[in-house]
């Protein structure tokens, strides 16, 4: 094993990782807001916290992982009252929305999945130690954190807090680094919204205040690793420190990750946009769980992820080129022997896999170990090269890279019916479309019009209609 070191936002330095406690690591991400189905901005950060949950179980260590469901915040206070509903009776839905998605995309279940409302004593009880060591003030019945009094804000978003008011405050759970201000903890019921009755009078926990008191609850005072996407570094993560490290006079977290930005054919992704795609839009267009998972994992969380339908495509292709390869092992028809060193190569796979995920988690080159072993196995195979005392070892590769990728098993029809997407009466997704379409091309390329002439008429019997550009290009639509 390669030693494993990870880019900590904190010191902003790639360092070996330590854990505290050999052999074991407590580990927290900030889980979704679920006020809305999440989209795959927010699955680009859970599918890397569970590449990392895999690998360090991989490694060999006891992992205990907490992730939270926010289920009291702004928006769901807002939506919730504007429904006419109880909050928990509006987030219901959403939260099973999330773990069906996460189910569906294997992103495995952690040790503790936390809800905010559950655990509003534990919040009051922290408000009440920063209360006692003089860190929080009230004003019209809700009450802040001074962060005159934490000498170290900013430590984690290197924000520059010369010129800001002291005194000056913020009441909503999100805001800009050019806004840092004395935030809520606990904010003053308005007409209409929800409230929780304590000692430390009416209201409802700012969104800050959930995240450290059940990181801490669950995994102690100080944790190893502490997980989330790049936009939650400020305010979220810089205010979980100050009330965390306020309370406690401990560092939270050891080792802050985050996984960077997520765009849309090079572009943010926004509703107005029209490229905003929660997974079940994109599972409507006919793509795979297995390829939506592997499109998402292939690009280091460190880099920004440019999600195309290019791309998409190709993980479809790269997820079946993977799946062949494994059927091919199973069937078992090879020579005795190893007759050109396969299973040697095959350990270099595995080495090589290794160092590429124990170099903070760089998912493309330990997916390039991956696609060089099988390429070459492959050709071995053709030509009788790969031989019965390869097998152990390939398979051991497979394993190992299936531990976490987690494509290899065709499931993706049970997923999708899971998820309630029987195939309609056509089956076809845009996907297939797509791919028929450039079939077509090809074959008129090659003035092959029998062909592209059977495309069409198949593509017509399922419900699609093509249109030929003059310029050469291919629109369609669905009858
Ligand atoms: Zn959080």
């Amino acid at each position: 094993m390669h030693e494993l070191r990870l880019h900590n936002t904190l010191s902003g330095k790639t360092e070996p990782f330590v854990p505290l406690r050999a052999g074991e690591v407590k580990m927290y991400t900030c889980g979704p807001t679920v006020y809305d189905y999440a989209h795959i901005g927010n699955f680009r950060t859970f599918v890397f916290q569970d590449i990392l949950r895999r690998y360090l179980k991989q490694r060999g260590l006891k992992l205990t992982h907490a992730m939270n469901l926010t289920d009291v915040d702004d928006r769901i206070i807002a939506n919730a009252a504007a429904a006419e509903v109880g909050i928990r009776e509006y987030t219901e839905k959403f939260a099973q929305a999330f773990f069906a998605d996460c189910q569906a995309l294997s992103v495995e279940a952690p040790e503790h999945w936390i809800r905010a409302t559950d655990h509003i004593p534990d919040m009051v009880r922290l408000i009440e130690r920063l209360q006692k060591k003089n860190f929080t003030y009230d004003s019209e019945g809700s009450i802040y954190f001074r962060i005159a009094r934490f000498p170290e804000y900013g430590k984690l978003s290197k924000i520059d807090l010369t010129g800001i008011q002291a005194g000056a405050r913020v009441d909503n759970d999100r805001y800009e680094k050019e806004s840092a201000r004395d935030f809520a903890l606990w904010k003053a019921p308005k007409a209409g919204e929800h409230f929780w009755e304590t000692e430390i009078g009416k209201g409802r926990p700012g969104w800050h205040i959930e995240c450290s008191a059940m990181a801490m609850k669950y995994l102690g005072e100080t944790l190893d690793i502490h997980t989330g996407g790049i936009d939650l570094a400020f305010p979220h993560h810089e205010n979980e420190i100050a009330q965390s490290e306020g309370a406690t006079s401990k560092p939270l977290a050891r080792y802050w990750l985050h996984a960077q930005h997520l765009l849309v054919e090079g572009e943010k992704m926004s509703k107005s946009l029209g490229n905003f795609f929660t997974m079940r839009d994109l599972y409507r267009k006919g793509y795979k769980p297995s390829a939506l998972r592997y499109a998402l994992a292939s690009v280091p969380y460190g880099r920004q992820l440019n999600f195309t339908f290019d791309g998409l495509q190709q993980a479809t292709s790269s997820v079946e080129r993977i799946r062949n390869f494994a059927d091919r092992l199973k069937q078992r028809k090879f020579a005795a022997g190893s007759p050109q060193g396969m299973k040697e190569r095959a350990a270099k796979a595995l080495d090589d896999f290794d160092a590429g995920l124990a170099d903070d988690l760089n998912t493309a080159v330990a997916l390039a170990a991956a696609f060089d072993f099988v390429r070459e196995a492959n050709i071995a195979m053709d030509s009788g090269g790969f031989g019965q005392d390869d097998m152990a070892s390939a398979e051991q590769f497979l394993e190992a890279f299936d531990e976490i990728f987690a494509v290899v098993k065709d499931n993706d029809g049970e997923k999708l019916k899971q998820l309630g997407f029987a195939p309609g009466e056509s089956g076809i997704g845009d996907a297939e479309v797509e791919a028929k379409i450039g079939e077509r091309q090809a074959a008129r390329q090659r003035r092959d019009f029998a062909r592209s002439d059977e495309i069409r008429k198949e593509l017509a019997e399922r419900g699609i209609m093509i249109e030929d550009s003059k310029d050469g290009s291919v629109r369609w639509k669905r009858k």
